[in-house]
């Protein structure tokens, strides 16, 4: 059983990452942004609010995303762990989902926080490529699919997401300094906190990642 929350700026690597621990640990992969997007795309009422904040770069409010988390949670699949990429952004969502693991009488047993100065972000993200089908996520140079445009995984189209828009990539950052940055606290006063340096490749950063956690992979 593993409850593990996976932190660090837009760009770091989260979901990159979270895509082969959840494949190696037998655990579901909860992204709160794959979540909203699905959403979106689907045309629910959720992903019409959403995507107003979404679409500037903002966060979707507390009340809102929690209320999402709550039930994906509960869900039967992450009864033995699972890994999640996205949440908490701000210090009401970790004392809410401290609050909603409790109940259920859970709690997490370690935050990763991946660590990329913001030059590095911005190249990241303006170069990030997305499955349109099933969300697994390239890079224009670190990490191309091997067909131009195409899933490795799926076939299915690959587009940039409309966040990843240079326009929007600095309003994400500042929210991301002010309203999330002060979660490394929060965690490592808890004693939960992981910190690793994902300024190296896709690989070391999973060899670091299994080793900080006690995991030989
Ligand atoms: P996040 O989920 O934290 O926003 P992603 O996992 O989507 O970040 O990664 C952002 C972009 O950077 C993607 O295009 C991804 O392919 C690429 N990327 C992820 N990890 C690395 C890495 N260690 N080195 C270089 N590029 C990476
Ligand atoms: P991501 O896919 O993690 O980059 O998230 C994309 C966008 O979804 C963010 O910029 C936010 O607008 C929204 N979002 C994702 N997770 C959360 C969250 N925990 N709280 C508020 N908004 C979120």
């Amino acid at each position: 059983m593993m409850n593990i929350v996976l932190m660090g700026p837009p760009g770091a690597g989260k979901g990159t990452q979270a895509e082969v621990m959840a494949r190696k640990l037998f655990v579901p992969h909860i992204s709160t942004g794959d979540i909203f997007r699905a959403n979106i795309k689907a045309g629910t009422e959720l992903g019409q609010l959403a995507n107003q904040y979404i679409s500037k770069g903002d966060l979707v409010p507390d009340e809102v995303t929690m209320g999402m988390i709550k039930d994906r949670l509960s869900e039967d699949d992450c009864k033995d762990g699972f890994i999640l990429d996205g949440l908490p952004r701000t210090i009401v969502q970790a004392d809410a989902l401290a609050a909603i693991l409790a109940e259920q009488g859970k709690k997490l047993d370690k935050v990763v926080n991946i660590d990329v100065p913001t030059d590095k972000l911005i190249e990241r993200l303006s170069g990030r490529r997305v499955c349109r089908n099933c969300a697994q996520t390239y890079h224009l140079v670190n990490n191309p699919p091997t067909e131009p445009g195409r899933c490795d995984e799926c076939g299915g189209e690959l587009y940039q997401r409309a966040d990843d828009a240079v326009e929007t990539i600095q309003n994400r950052l500042d929210v991301y300094q002010a309203q999330s940055a002060p979660l490394i606290e929060y965690y490592a006063a808890k004693g939960l906190l992981l910190s690793i340096n994902g300024d190296q490749s896709i690989n070391n950063v999973l060899v670091e990642v299994g080793n900080g956690l006690g995991l030989n992979w």
